[in-house]
């Protein structure tokens, strides 16, 4: 990128705009402006099917902020962000830096209009650094091979992976359990897992009219039971209070947000923090 142009988001990417993106449906939902016709469209579809669909974004990003506040007082200065989504202040460096101006985050995604806002996801502290690495989750090969990861991040030493509401795009013939395997093979002893995942445990039919909006124009939803969520965390130490519907993880690491309260069905997203043996 250009040291002083913004990025033109129109003519240097393919920004594919015919089709839903889960970045973009994430962010309208959010209250963001950088989603086109067809994520608003799937967003309408998606608050018809359940009125509450904005709550699980605005429950996760709080979570995201809790779960980096959590590894950065565990002494954890890197991180690995896969999803990382459209830039929403605070973003993972903001969060860690202000605990440790040293912290180092690498931020990967798959979405070209992620690619293309980068720049503000790299506006690290000048006493850490942050890096974007343009990959596919599926491919952690390409991931953890990337010249980006290995000048950033030191697989020595113990690293937060974060896998923030992205799993749920991942369906099951892509064994989303194996990445999550290899990823963590990568880490040394001490590294944390930050996870959280769409249920349809508490409103089964809404979730899969929800998932279906997406399937139709060809975008995987796979919203998935407690049990097959708590097998992402096979093999590590599982962080009090264990997986659980997000208000409910360390309330006390947030801010008061000045919502009401939601219910676990309105939240419907578990999460969890678990520890590498
Ligand atoms: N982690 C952020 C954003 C969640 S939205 C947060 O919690 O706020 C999900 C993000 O995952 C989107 O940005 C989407 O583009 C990305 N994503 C979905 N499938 C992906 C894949 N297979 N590889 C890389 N990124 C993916």
């Amino acid at each position: 990128m250009g040291e002083q142009s913004e990025p033109d988001l129109g003519s240097r990417v393919d920004l594919r705009t015919d089709r839903p993106h889960p970045a973009r449906v994430y962010d309208y939902l959010l209250g963001g402006k950088d989603n086109f016709a067809a994520d608003r469209e799937a967003a309408h579809k998606g608050l018809q099917a359940n009125p509450d669909s904005r709550i699980p974004p605005r429950e996760n990003r709080l979570f995201l902020r809790r779960a980096v506040r959590y590894l950065a007082e565990q002494g954890i200065d890197q991180f690995l962000d896969i999803g990382t989504g459209i830039p929403s202040a605070p973003n993972v460096h903001h969060v860690a830096q202000a605990s440790n101006p040293r912290s180092r985050i690498v931020y990967v995604d798959n979405d070209p209009i992620v690619l293309a806002h980068a720049r503000a996801l790299l506006t690290s502290h000048p006493d850490g650094r942050t890096d974007y690495i343009d990959a596919d989750l599926r491919d952690v090969d390409t991931i953890l091979g990337s010249t980006a990861l290995r000048n950033t991040l030191d697989l020595n030493r113990p690293v937060g992976l974060l896998l923030i509401a992205i799993l749920h795009f991942v369906g099951d013939e892509h064994d989303p359990w194996n990445l999550v395997e290899r990823l963590l093979a990568a880490l040394p002893t001490g590294s944390y897992l930050a996870l959280s995942h769409l249920t349809g445990d508490f409103r089964p039919e809404a979730w899969e009219q929800v998932a279906e909006v997406y399937r139709r124009q060809g975008v995987t939803m796979k919203v998935r039971p407690k049990q097959e969520i708590e097998r992402f965390f096979t093999g590590l130490e599982p962080v009090e209070p264990g997986l659980q519907i997000l208000p409910a993880w360390r309330p006390d690491l947030g801010e008061p947000t000045g919502h009401p309260a939601p219910s676990d069905a309105q939240v419907s997203v578990y999460g969890a923090v678990a520890r590498k043996p």
